[in-house]
């Protein structure tokens, strides 16, 4: 599914951008948009940079030139009357979020966004904030990163053969593809390998501190809850996905002193089902929750469908026009909701 829009989005792009975003807007009735990041940074960090493209300082500010210019930041206020249908937006507006929790938000993000008076939610892995854990992926793009730098020796370990065999290429391959279930093959990997996650993690604290959240919510800043350690939803068990989105919500509105209660899904929402949303929500475990598959419905009325605007280099103009044109082009097929079953 994500494969289909990514390729029409790859391929309309540069038409889509000398279209005005006003008309397409028109045309859809898409007036609030939701754009989210990870992360912005003019280098992009090494737990990063071997899994996507990061936007530089200087693409931002014109992501967010475009934005101001086009629509009216949705102030906290108005999402909360969005979701619960009591007003309907009619001035064009967007919602920045910004997922993964990371260090960039507060030095890099945060100080541009509260000089422009642009409100944001930055969401949490509970087990991750102050440095105390860090994401499998993380790990994958460091190893990789490791291998290509160092070329390390090794004698023995049970998934070191493509490093014995000194293959590489295969190696990098096969650690592209490693995912929740067996992310311990990265440890193990590391571990022979005599690479230290936790020295990375101290020396370069990829996360943001209790302390940095803080400071940033005084500021005006809003966080939820991204999970507990980044699992995909649809490969875990139905128990699991309760599990690691209530507690993980209760943490960070305990620790922060936080009253509504914002989730968003890692990776994607895909294959959650009716059920996991009428429990959180009937028992008010989560009040709003955010998704990523662009500008679309949802049968769960309280999931926000999210544009991620992190997509090869593309500016925010060709990204959210793109996905303009692409909800009209499913709009003839009447495919614009996602339906839970
Ligand atoms: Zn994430």
């Amino acid at each position: 599914m994500l494969k289909i829009r990514e390729n029409f989005i790859h391929s309309i792009n540069k038409l889509a951008g000398n279209i005005p975003t006003k008309t397409l807007t028109n045309i859809t009735g898409q007036k609030v948009i939701f754009p989210f990041y990870h992360c912005i940074s003019d280098e992009a960090p090494i737990h990063i940079k071997h899994l996507y493209q990061v936007k530089t300082v200087k693409q931002f500010e014109a992501d967010l030139e475009f934005l101001l210019k086009n629509y009216k930041p949705l102030d906290y206020a108005d999402l909360d009357y969005y979701i619960q249908n009591k007003k309907t937006i009619t001035k064009p507006s967007f919602l920045l979020t910004f997922d993964d929790g990371l260090r960039e938000f507060h030095d890099i993000i945060a100080p541009i966004l509260y000089r422009k008076g642009i409100p944001a939610i930055c969401f949490l892995n509970s087990e991750f904030i102050d440095n105390k854990a860090l994401f499998y992926r993380y790990k994958t793009s460091l190893l990789i990163e490791y291998t290509l730098l160092s070329k390390p020796n090794i004698d023995a370990g049970k998934y070191a053969n493509y490093l014995i065999r000194r293959e590489f290429k295969k190696l990098i391959k096969h650690l592209q593809l490693i995912n929740y279930e067996n992310k311990d093959i990265l440890t193990n990997l590391a571990n022979t390998a005599n690479y230290n996650f936790t020295k990375y993690l101290r020396e370069n604290k990829p996360y943001l501190t209790s302390k940095q959240i803080l400071s940033l919510k005084e500021q005006g800043f809003r966080f939820g809850s991204h999970s507990i350690d980044h699992p995909e939803y649809r490969f875990i068990s139905y128990e699991e996905q309760l599990n690691q989105t209530i507690k993980s919500t209760n943490r960070i509105c305990n620790d922060f002193g936080i009253k509504y209660k914002y989730f968003s899904f890692p990776f994607t929402d895909y294959g959650v089902s009716k059920q996991f949303f009428d429990e959180v929500y009937n028992q008010n475990k989560v009040d709003i929750s955010f998704g990523c598959a662009g500008i679309k419905a949802d049968s769960a009325v309280k999931n926000i469908q999210r544009i991620s605007l992190e997509m090869n280099n593309l500016s925010a103009k060709q990204i959210i026009n793109s996905e303009l044109i692409y909800y009209i082009f499913r709009a003839i097929f009447g495919k614009n909701k996602i339906k839970r079953t």
